[in-house]
């Protein structure tokens, strides 16, 4: 087991994480914690295996992350079309908002 196995540290984004052993455990021996910034989660395994894929597995985390992802494209987007082409109408930023939120969320817009 070596550690490019793991991803980095979901907090501090260090790559200094190591699977950490705790054989008096009764949640279960092993977890991954990292030792940058002694993040681990609160959750143990009892196999290696299980506890890498438990680290390495996030998935709210990756969602969050490819949503924040598109509104800051969308944000970069509208950004861009105000340097070049000076301020945008509000139809123009109604529709980058409402495309950006439509590819992050299945909820129709409210409009008022
Ligand atoms: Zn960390």
């Amino acid at each position: 087991m070596t550690s490019d196995e793991l991803k980095p540290c979901p907090k501090c984004k260090s790559s200094d994480v190591a699977i950490e052993i705790w054989p008096d455990n009764p949640l279960g021996p092993l977890r991954v914690g990292c030792k940058a910034c002694q993040y681990s989660p609160d959750w143990w395994e009892n196999t290696r295996e299980e506890a890498v894929e438990y680290w390495n597995t996030r998935p709210i985390e990756d969602a969050l992350r490819s949503e924040i992802e598109l509104l800051v494209k969308a944000a970069r987007y509208l950004l861009n079309n105000i340097y070049e082409f000076g301020a945008p109408t509000d139809s123009v930023i109604i529709e980058a908002v409402e495309d950006a939120l439509s590819k992050v969320s299945h909820e129709q817009p409210q409009k008022s």
